[in-house]
């Protein structure tokens, strides 16, 4: 049975991770601090004897017993108002945390990949965005902690397969969605279905303009399994590349759930992307992958989820302190 360890295990992305390795016969060693992640999202795994998980801090150093096949870096703070309230461990889980994992991959002789983000490519020149385009971030902005925190990842990732030939892995991994993202975690999906639930009205930040373009998490997932036991070590965007505006999608959001809400408009984070969409070549040549899930679909299986969700956890402001705090 081969064994592999995923860090941000009770995150969004790692849960789903834990459950698709799960269902292919792995062992899996779960590690998560639970600052941003959920350890609902991975209890029905706790009884299985194929899964062990450990309470860690992957930015201090990591002991994990006995042999490693894989290592899935997926911990770190990934929603732009949970990087503003932990700056310092976010740029520690990408550079400190990406350290110690690849330390250990080098230890065990396993294959380590690494969840790298369309982030890199900061507000792009270049649209839509290639794996050759080196992005356009302000190193100093209130996302770059988060932003060259992952750059650095990549840097030392390529490094380490250079200098130490440890076999490694990037994805980066464009906006992405669906059950098991935190309701409060202040992206815009989940803001958008939390205020359509609570009968508020959907809050699109600027004039609406900008683009995103959004990947179901089934699909996402299927592209990192792919990446991972391909032999390619160089960059692979996975996304779904259907762009759709802000202003667009708050319309969407409208109909999907019937809400007779209005949308209201608030200022632009500092650093916004104005544009967002990946150019997928690379995947569909290397993985041949490409998403299967339509947003239609996606976003009725995703609002289902949220709609089950307690009151409790409908009405819980876990991030409302920063309101405006990273606006400009
Ligand atoms: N956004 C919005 N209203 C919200 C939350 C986000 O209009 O309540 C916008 C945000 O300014 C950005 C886009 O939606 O342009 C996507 O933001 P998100 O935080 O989901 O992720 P990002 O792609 O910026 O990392």
């Amino acid at each position: 049975m081969k064994r592999v360890l995923i860090t941000g295990a009770a995150g969004f992305l790692g849960s789903h991770l834990c459950d698709r390795f799960i269902k292919e016969g792995f062992q899996v060693v779960a590690m998560d601090n639970l600052i941003t992640g959920n350890i609902k999202n991975i209890e029905h795994l706790f009884p299985l004897k194929e899964f062990e998980f450990y309470n860690h801090d992957v930015s201090n150093y990591v002991h994990v017993a006995g042999n490693l096949d894989y290592i899935l870096h997926f911990a770190s703070p990934a929603s732009p108002i949970d990087y503003l309230k932990i700056p310092i461990q976010t740029l520690k889980v990408g550079s400190l945390g990406t350290h110690n994992l690849l330390g250990l991959a080098k230890a065990k002789g396993a294959r380590m990949l690494i969840a790298s983000t369309s982030e890199v490519y900061g507000d792009p020149a270049v649209h839509p965005q290639t794996e050759s385009y080196w992005g356009n971030v302000n190193p100093i902005g209130p996302r770059g902690v988060y932003d060259e925190a992952k750059r650095f990842q990549e840097a030392i990732t390529m490094a380490y397969h250079t200098y130490h030939n440890v076999e490694t892995r990037i994805v980066r991994i464009f906006n992405t969605y669906g059950p098991r993202m935190r309701l409060n975690d202040g992206r815009v999906l989940p803001a958008f279905i939390g205020q359509a639930l609570r009968g508020e009205d959907l809050t699109v930040f600027g004039d609406g303009s900008q683009t995103r373009s959004f990947c179901y998490v089934d699909d996402l997932v299927e592209g990192i399994f792919r990446l991972l036991f391909s032999d390619y070590a160089y960059p692979v965007n996975i996304g779904n590349p259907d762009e759709i505006t802000i202003g667009d999608f708050a319309e969407e959001i409208i109909k999907l759930t019937g809400t007779k809400q209005k949308v209201i408009y608030k200022d632009l984070p500092t650093d916004d992307p104005t544009q967002r969409q990946p150019n997928i070549d690379k995947a569909i040549e290397i993985l041949n992958w490409k998403p299967k899930v339509n947003r239609a679909e996606g976003l009725k299986i995703t609002y289902e989820y949220f709609k089950s969700l307690s009151e409790e956890e409908l009405y819980k402001k876990d991030h409302n302190d920063f309101e405006g705090y990273i606006r400009k």
